[in-house]
This record gives C-alpha cells, structure tokens and sequence, in this order.
C-alpha cells in the first residue's frame, strides 16, 4: 500500500464523470481530501491523499488523465529556518492553505505541514528568505 498526496486541478466544464466517488469504487483507492477549492463553471482545485497499491494509484491517474483531470503528485516539502524568524507574519499572510498561522496568544508563527499544499508562496513573501523546497 502507498500513501501519496496530489494536487489535482479540474476543468471549468466538468465532464459529469463522478471522479473522486469513481476513484474509491471502481478502483478501490482509499481517498482523503484535504482541501477542496470547487465552483461550477471554474477550474477546481483539490488537495487528495490516495491509499492503494502503486499499480492501482497508476491506474488511477491515467483514469483522470482520461478525464481531463490534471493529477500532479505532492513530492515536495517546505522547510524553514525557525531560529532565524522574527515572526513578521509575511508568510502567513499569503498561505491560503492555512499551513503558516501567527498565533493570537504568542504572536509567533506556527507551522502545520499536515495543511501545506507547496504553493510556493512563502519561498518569495519571507523577507528574511527563510524557507526552502526539500525534494523526496
Ligand atoms: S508552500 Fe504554500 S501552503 Fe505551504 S506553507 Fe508555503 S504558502 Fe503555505
Ligand atoms: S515571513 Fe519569514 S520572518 Fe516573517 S514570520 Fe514568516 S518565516 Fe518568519
């Protein structure tokens, strides 16, 4: 079994295919979303965990593929230099997915990988350039 996280954007005309519901029953893939950006009529965004075998999660791809679903694995990770912050909340301003908060209590930023979605915002809003992309 293999875990993976994918960022999978949707066409504005949806096929009426049924994808995630698909996903689990026809291929049996175990799905957990992790965030879902979806309005009719615009390009979807949805933040994926799939659980299945790796021949399984392939098929799975290719399904969407097919579907005109673009499927673009997470392989990424987003790394900062904690000591060096001064909690100027930049980066926090521009994380849409929540992963960089500044907490009302302390007033010093957090970080959530669980959320992050390697947006890449926070590379460029940091203006001590503290963060960086970790590959594997
Ligand atoms: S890469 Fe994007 S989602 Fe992740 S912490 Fe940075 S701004 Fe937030
Ligand atoms: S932008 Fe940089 S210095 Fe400011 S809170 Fe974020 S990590 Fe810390």
């Amino acid at each position: 079994m293999k875990s993976k996280r994918f960022v999978l954007t949707f066409p504005p005309e949806a096929s009426g295919e049924p994808i995630t519901y698909n996903l689990i029953r026809k291929f049996d893939i175990m799905v957990n979303i992790v965030k879902a950006d979806v309005s009719p009529g615009h390009i979807g965004h949805l933040v994926m965990e799939m659980t299945a075998p790796k021949k399984v999660l392939e098929d799975g791809m290719e399904y969407m593929r097919q579907h005109r679903v673009e499927c673009v694995p997470i392989d990424r990770k987003i790394t900062y230099n904690k000591d060096l912050c001064v909690h100027c909340g930049a980066c926090s301003a521009v994380c849409f997915a929540g992963a960089l908060t500044i907490s009302p209590q302390t007033a010093e930023l957090g970080f959530d990988p669980e959320k992050c979605v390697v947006c890449e915002l926070c590379l460029t809003a940091c203006p001590l350039k503290l963060f960086r992309i970790d590959i594997g």
